[in-house]
């Protein structure tokens, strides 16, 4: 049997998430660290990525082709995993060519870029643009963007049986949404209990239901939990980070003493908080939030 870097799995780190308004309002809070899993396969891309660089390295692919904006989680975390892997990757880069400490990490891990412009990127999920850019670039094994698709919800669903065991209470379990693979991945195997609450970090992600119901369809999934999306958590929209935002994310972190990234958990943390306050959660509630890591994004606005 041949290992890989997914087999060193590190055991999940559960912590609980002290607030004087969580003591207020009578709620049990606990943060689950996935961000502390590995060092560069950040947080939920570690449990996304397992299955689709092993069904890659089965199916014999010499090359894997992704998708992501310049400061993408995904775009690094796969081009890291892509090498422990042996495997050669692309990654396909939406907008104009930059340069970052995201990219130049990616690159140094020996992946190649490939700049398009918004307009093409759009079509990222069309088979016909797929094709073309094949011939263009060269055929590879390719992972959709955010890495969201069956492989990624198998891989996120192995969390459930270490967070039910480590929060027997557990009442609600609440993840960031970019794509919704990761949401999807949790809602497959959530007891029937759990309350599974999105946050999208996009404007009108209404969208998304549709997307994480065909991700649960495409997994086999057996439902049995249920689940929805807040569509206040954005500030603005995707990756928008406002001076008020800014304030408020670096107050969390100073708070919860845990390093937050900007465009997903500091905002999913930001409307917690709030709904708390607003009094969302029956008091003797059991909640726990995942940190998804990406704290490699920090390094852009600091
Ligand atoms: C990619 C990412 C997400 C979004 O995950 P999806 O599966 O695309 O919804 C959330 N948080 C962080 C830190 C991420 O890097």
């Amino acid at each position: 049997m041949t290992t890989d870097i997914f087999d060193s799995q590190s055991p999940l780190v559960i912590q609980p998430l002290i607030l004087p308004i969580f003591a207020e309002k009578q709620l049990k809070v606990f943060m689950i660290r996935t961000d502390l899993t590995h060092s560069q396969i950040s947080g939920n891309k570690w449990y996304k990525l397992k299955y689709n660089l092993r069904a890659a390295r089965r199916q014999g692919a010499t090359r894997i082709i992704s998708f992501g904006g310049a400061y993408s989680n995904h775009i690094h975390a796969l081009a890291y995993s892509a090498k422990a892997f042996g495997i050669e990757s692309i990654g396909v880069i939406r907008g104009e060519k930059v340069d970052n400490a995201t990219l130049a990490d990616a690159r140094k891990w020996g992946m190649q870029l490939h700049f398009v412009d918004r307009t093409s990127y759009r079509q990222r999920h069309s088979a016909s643009w797929l094709a073309a850019l094949q011939r263009e670039i060269g055929p590879g094994f390719i992972i959709p963007e955010g890495g969201s698709n069956t492989w990624a919800v198998q891989g996120v669903s192995e969390l459930m049986p270490d967070i039910c065991e480590q929060i027997p209470s557990l009442d609600y379990l609440l993840c960031a949404c970019g794509t919704g693979g990761t949401l999807a991945g949790l809602v497959s195997t959530a007891p029937e209990k759990v309350k599974v609450e999105g946050y999208p970090v996009l404007k009108g992600a209404e969208f998304l239901y549709a997307d994480i119901q065909a991700l649960l369809e495409s997994a086999g999934a057996d439902v049995r939990c249920s689940w929805n999306l807040d569509k206040e958590a954005h500030y603005g929209g995707y990756a928008k980070i406002n001076a008020e935002h800014r304030a408020k994310w670096l107050m969390l972190e100073e708070e919860c003493n845990m390093l937050l990234d900007p465009v997903y958990t500091s905002k999913l943390l930001r409307r917690f908080v709030e709904k708390v306050q607003q009094n969302a959660y029956p008091p003797g509630s059991t909640l726990a939030l995942i940190h998804t890591g990406g704290l490699q994004g920090r390094r852009s606005l600091m």
